[in-house]
């Protein structure tokens, strides 16, 4: 576990931070609408894209708003997805904000931290950023070289590095 030092500390730095952020909670999207009978029908063809509790009513309106509605359509209906897991992490395709779901780790997320530019960022009044880094960073404890998620360690303590940096500022 020598190996690994920074990153726990990195995690300790960032968890009392990335507390203080509450993602949204719901991932709505719209695969069904029901017909003038009250029969829901899917239409999996309008979903694909993920609302948060905030948002869903105006998604709704917004679709319904559409032209070549089907002839027996009458409303659009929600669905809530039960333990979600994502590559990365799932936004609402309204506001933007994060929504709260299993992340399962991915390169590219990685890759954004490491290389985004803006590195001047006050981690202690950022707390969406502490939140985010703490569970891009806490992947390292569960997946190890057999998994095809696991990620190299040393992309992770490259990570660890940088957040240890930045509260250092
Ligand atoms: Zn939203």
């Amino acid at each position: 576990m020598k190996k690994a030092n920074e990153i726990e500390k990195a995690l300790i730095l960032l968890k009392p931070y990335a507390e203080k952020f509450t993602p949204k909670q719901d991932i709505n999207y719209f695969d069904y609408y029901k017909d003038k009978d009250g029969v829901l029908i899917s239409a999996d063809y309008y979903g694909g894209e993920n609302y948060c509790e905030d948002c869903v009513g105006k998604a709704k309106e917004e679709l319904s708003k559409r032209e070549n509605l089907p002839k027996d359509f009458a409303e659009f209906v929600p669905m809530v997805e039960s333990s979600p897991e994502k590559e990365g992490f799932c936004y609402c395709e309204i506001c933007g904000e994060i929504i709260e779901a299993g992340y399962l780790p991915n390169e590219q997320t990685i890759y954004y931290w490491l290389n985004q530019h803006d590195w001047e960022l006050d981690l202690k009044k950022d707390h969406k950023h502490c939140y985010m880094l703490y569970i891009v960073l806490e992947c390292y404890r569960y997946y190890n070289q057999d998994d095809s998620l696991y990620i190299d360690i040393k992309k992770y303590k490259k990570l660890a590095d940088k957040v240890i940096k930045a509260f250092n500022l």
